[in-house]
């Protein structure tokens, strides 16, 4: 590295050998450099783009809303004898009547040998009228939410066959809206909402955690002055005896809770997302006739979004289809693939939910004990938008805003332990803001290179793109890229509760080497010590030149020495926010320096030292400090003035006297 600060003197390289030292630097100009990304002239308009602070209560409200449905989630054992592959969804909809009258096509294919039934989820409040194979009517059964029907004959392991049901009936109110029919501006809207297992009030499927439906069309029919919005690409649209029929189609894996519609007297316009060999991303705009110029001055912060996901990750993986945005009647937005439903196009909300796609529809959590997957990710990626958009001026407020929060409780993991608590899955502290600094800690451990390549593994691994992914998948790619194992970081960071709260004391010698203690408690006995790289930053008297240190920090009262090469004026600990922590103090010791009267002779030394103190002291205690700052020899009294070395191996070592008056810190050299 090029830098006025690249040195290394002779004695810092022995200190090396003596004190675990981490070092580190760059220059705050550096921080940005691992992104090449290319960003859109095109100025982000100042409309909602300032952080708020109640911005994740608000989010993780209406996502922990949407779950309270899953007490009406039961997974079925047959689930697991056939995967569904294929489901025409037709629906007939006029979003003045809270109504819906479906026909809903799937195809399955068998898991099991001789399948001769399969099962779909359906409230029992909607009227199954009949279910067919082509034009041949299947018995069946529909109680407790779930439609049983048995197939014409057995099916085979691997063969497919269709299955069509009819029905209709006015979708449950159970107050948590998966089929919302309300107004805007006095014209009515239907809109749907299913996370994670609502979409049984309104159509027949199969919900799941591990079987996605691999590609869907979607027919809905309106009255004519209506049009609908949903997942995938614009097939056609067409008038016919006062109703409009709208063709959607969609060619990627979904999961059933990603699936939606939503129908009114919309507008629409496109924004394009331009790649680099030419080709373009067009993010489609649905949105209320009276609202079309708010959005139209809003939703352009999508293109630089995008651009900066495609750019740190992959390409937005739906993009041979479309992104887009529906408004609808919800306080906050839902990540509907390909067609997030918003009910604002605020900066850090459509931030959100476009990095959802990525993480949550393109790779879709397995288990809800795992909502960070999700959330973490989605918090994370807004940050990340942050940080490299509108100049960064409020990447610090971002990061202070969500760090308050997170300390501002002792306890909490990221880990869910009780998925049947909505309001800890939900937790915008935990879920949300811990889940996204547990990310911004390891990008600081990892590196960006070795980071943003391991999330990219896990986005390409076959086993869980277009899938389902667990947190221990994407532990194993953060471990494979780094080369180090992160057990001990995850059972502190993702099963642990809490953070560590650190104290530092530092001394600079007349040789400008600096002697810092770092000392750390933690907020919640469930951690007893987080080993963490410590980034600390020491500032020139003049104030206009610094230099960071990164102390790899393992154990409490661990010793560091580090060389900036001038007289500093004060330490910083974590100035650039890269963890979740809360310094007590930061304390000036001299203590800490040896400029005080204590002699040690020889040194370098084979063995034998004599040590001179100031008279009047009485020494209570001698202790010696290995290459790792651990103490490894502890004497409670000294013969006379020696101290006898012999039998440690050569090196560089540290000794510590406690004396009635303080304490001397020194070096012994053993040759
Ligand atoms: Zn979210």
């Amino acid at each position: 590295m090029n830098s006025p600060f690249l040195f290394l003197s002779v004695t810092l390289c022995q200190i090396k050998l003596l004190i675990s030292v981490g070092i580190y630097f760059m220059m705050n100009s550096m921080k940005h450099l691992f992104l090449s990304i290319f960003i859109s002239v095109a100025a982000i308009t100042a409309m909602g783009q300032k952080p708020n602070p109640d911005f994740y209560e608000k989010v993780a409200k209406s996502e922990s809303r949407a779950y309270v449905k899953s007490s009406l989630f039961n997974q079925h054992e047959t689930y697991k004898s056939y995967d569904l592959i294929y489901q025409e969804l037709n629906w007939e909809i006029d979003p003045s009547v809270k109504y819906i009258s479906g026909k809903v096509t799937s195809y399955v294919k068998s898991l099991a040998e001789g399948l001769n039934e399969t099962q779909f989820d359906l409230h029992n409040a909607l009227q199954v009228d009949s279910i067919k194979k082509m034009d041949i009517n299947l018995g069946f059964t529909h109680i407790d939410n779930t439609i049983g029907v048995q197939l014409e004959e057995p099916l085979p392991i691997g063969e497919i066959d269709t299955i069509t049901i009819f029905y209709q009936g006015i979708p449950v109110e159970t107050g948590f809206g998966s089929f919302v029919q309300s107004t805007h501006n006095n014209v009515p809207i239907i809109w749907t909402l299913s996370e994670p297992y609502g979409a049984m009030e309104w159509w027949p499927c199969k919900q799941s955690l591990s079987d996605k439906v691999d590609s869907i069309d979607v027919v809905v029919t309106c009255p004519e002055l209506y049009r609908a919005a949903s997942n995938g690409i614009l097939v056609s649209e067409h008038v016919q005896d006062g109703k409009r029929t709208i063709h959607w189609k969609h060619r990627f894996p979904i999961a059933t809770y990603l699936v939606a519609i939503s129908v009114t007297n919309y507008v629409d316009y496109s924004d394009y997302v331009v790649l680099g060999n030419g080709d373009s991303i067009e993010i489609l705009n649905y949105v209320y006739p009276e609202d079309l110029q708010e959005a139209q001055a809003n939703t352009p912060n999508t293109i630089q979004f995008m651009e900066l996901f495609n750019e740190l990750f992959i390409e937005y993986p739906f993009a041979s289809e479309k992104y887009g945005h529906a408004q609808f009647g919800w306080g906050g937005g839902m990540e509907h693939q390909t067609m997030s439903f918003m009910g604002s196009f605020n900066f850090e909300l459509v931030a959100h939910e476009l990095a959802h796609q990525w993480f949550g529809d393109y790779v879709t959590l397995g288990s809800w004990h795992d909502i960070w997957l999700n959330e973490g990710f989605a918090t994370y990626l807004a940050g990340l938008a942050y940080e490299n958009l509108l100049d960064a001026q409020y990447w610090m407020p971002w990061k202070e805003q969500v760090l308050e929060r997170i300390v501002s409780q002792e306890g909490g993991s990221v880990f869910v332990q009780d998925t049947t608590n909505v309001s800890r899955i939900f937790s915008g502290r935990l879920s949300y803001r811990k889940g996204a600094y547990l990310l911004h800690m390891l990008r600081w451990k990892l590196g960006d290179e070795t980071f943003f390549e391991a999330i990219r593994n896990y986005l390409n691994d076959p086993q869980i793109a277009n899938s389902f992914a667990s947190h221990e998948e994407l532990v194993k790619h953060f471990e494979e890229a780094g080369g180090i194992s992160l057990e001990e970081f995850f059972n502190d960071w993702y099963y642990g509760e809490g953070y560590p709260i650190y104290t530092l004391q530092f001394y600079q010698k007349e040789n400008l080497e600096v002697i810092i203690m770092v000392n750390q408690q933690t907020s919640h006995n469930s951690v007893g010590f987080f080993e963490m790289p410590l980034p600390v930053r020491v500032w020139k008297q003049d104030g206009a030149q610094h230099m960071d240190f990164r102390l790899e920090n393992s154990f409490d009262g661990q010793l560091f020495i580090v060389q900036p090469g001038f007289e500093i004026s004060r330490l910083e600990f974590d100035p650039d926010l890269w963890l979740v922590s809360k310094t007590d103090t930061i304390l000036f010791s001299p203590m800490l320096g040896n400029d005080d009267g204590l002699i040690i002779y020889p040194n370098p030394t084979t063995g034998r030292v004599k040590l001179v103190l100031p008279r009047g002291d009485e020494v209570n205690e001698v202790a010696i400090y290995d290459d790792n700052g651990s103490k490894i020899l502890v004497n409670n009294t000294l013969s006379g003035s020696n101290l006898d070395l012999t039998g440690l191996q050569k090196g560089v070592y540290l000794i510590n006297l406690k004396t009635n008056k303080g304490d001397y810190w020194d070096k012994i050299v053993l040759q």
